[in-house]
């Protein structure tokens, strides 16, 4: 069963709303074992909404309408699937005393333009909508089924809920589709790529790569009868990554690496030391590893006289070394079991690739770790990445 989907709005054409509802039908939808193969958002411009059903309904069994379903003007989603369609609008009992209940409830009279709302293609069934005006429409016509559903998400997602999805499930039970991300760092998307070119060739599961800052995530997708049946071929298609590049994953799904490294520090400490960074890295182990953060020192050009003199900046030296010896003072001066330090300054300008130089270093009591950056970009994506660099480093040297 193929679905497609149409979001109407010109406010999403010009960026101005962020599409959510796309993202909560689209993953109902897969879920449903649906079939999607394009997604489509016009303006709210009747020719180009009718169009673009006329379209959908060229390669998918149920297409997707959302938004345009106001009082106004440029609310034409209606009249663009009557079109569409060749049916007429013809006003609806059901849909009428819907939009009617909410000015009721309001104490207020219905405007005349609300009237419109009541408008249904022919043979079309009413959804209700107990928290807003617009009645939702499912219109079965030409083997097809066409839905339309209100832009304001909170009533999108409701009528998704109750009633759409009820019906799916009621007219077609299909399989299911499920997912697993597979999240790595430590090597770059090309590499990755390489090492497993043939099993991204497989069509069921399916892998799909995209890369973060430091990290590649791969998203493992299968299409199955039931739930069961497919996380036993993701959890296979885990394995097989695992065995070749097991040393460079760190988690799935919702994990973060800062809560990785929490897991392998397992009760031991970290103490951090930070200039170039501004507490990124204190942040992220704040908030994902909390008890494995002995502290977190921000330090900038005048450090406080009563730290010890291993952690006070000294411009001339070179960030390296002071990466090196931070890590080994804040270790010392916190008494935790590893000492981690980011280090780092403006080498190039905006243009230059290579615009920063940072430092990061681990010291584990018995041996000190130093790893050099070259980073480009302004000055916050910068030290976002080496903050997620110096994660790396802490993460491989426990794993
Ligand atoms: P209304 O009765 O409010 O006019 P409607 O069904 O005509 O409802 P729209 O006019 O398209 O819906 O949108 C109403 C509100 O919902 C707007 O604030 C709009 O930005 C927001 N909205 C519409 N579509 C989406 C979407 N796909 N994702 C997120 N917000 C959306
Ligand atoms: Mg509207």
């Amino acid at each position: 069963m193929i679905a497609e989907v149409i979001f109407t709005g010109t406010e999403l054409l010009l960026g101005q709303t962020l599409n959510t509802n796309a993202q909560y039908l689209q993953q109902a939808l897969a879920a449903q074992g649906l079939d999607l193969y394009r997604q489509v958002t016009v303006g709210d411009n009747l020719v180009r909404c009718a169009q673009a059903i006329r379209e959908a309904a060229k390669g998918a069994d149920l297409v997707f309408i959302g938004g345009g379903l106001g009082p106004t003007e440029d609310d034409v989603s209606r009249e663009a699937l009557g079109e569409a369609v060749g049916l007429p609008l013809v006003r609806d009992e059901a849909a009428l005393t819907i939009v009617r209940r909410f000015f009721v409830s309001r104490g207020v009279s219905m405007p005349d333009n609300n009237f419109k709302q009541a408008l249904v293609p022919r043979g079309g069934l009413v959804l209700d909508n107990p928290i807003g005006t617009a009645p939702g429409v499912i219109l079965a016509h030409g083997g097809k089924h066409y839905f339309l559903l209100p832009g304001p998400p909170r009533e999108f997602a409701r009528m998704v809920d109750e009633q759409v999805l009820p019906y799916l499930r009621r007219h077609f039970a299909a399989g299911v589709i499920s997912s697993r991300i597979v999240k790595f760092c430590g090597i770059g998307e090309s590499t990755l790529d390489q090492s497993l070119s043939d099993l991204l060739k497989s069509t069921n599961p399916t892998l799909a790569p995209s890369a973060r800052e430091g990290q590649v995530h791969l998203r493992i997708t299968a299409k199955a009868a039931d739930e069961a049946a497919a996380g036993r071929m993701i959890a296979a298609m885990e394995a097989a990554l695992r065995e070749r590049l097991g040393r460079h994953i760190f988690g799935t799904d919702g994990d973060t690496l800062a809560g990785a490294v929490g897991r392998l520090l397992a009760g031991r400490r970290v103490a951090l030391a930070e200039t170039f960074t501004g507490g990124f890295l204190a942040r992220s182990l704040a908030l994902d590893a909390a008890g494995s953060l002995a502290c977190g020192l921000v330090l900038t050009g005048d450090a406080p006289p009563a730290l010890p003199p291993g952690l006070r900046i000294k411009p001339e030296e070179d960030v390296g070394e002071a990466a090196a010896r931070m890590a080994t003072a804040v270790r010392a001066y916190a008494a935790s079991d590893f000492g981690l330090a980011v280090t780092g300054a403006e080498v190039g300008d905006e243009r230059s690739v290579e615009r920063f130089a940072a430092c990061i270093a681990t010291d584990d009591g018995a041996s000190c770790r130093v790893k050099e950056l070259r980073l480009w970009g302004n000055r916050e994506q910068a030290a976002r990445r080496a903050a997620e660099a110096a994660l790396i480093l802490l993460w491989r040297s426990l794993a």
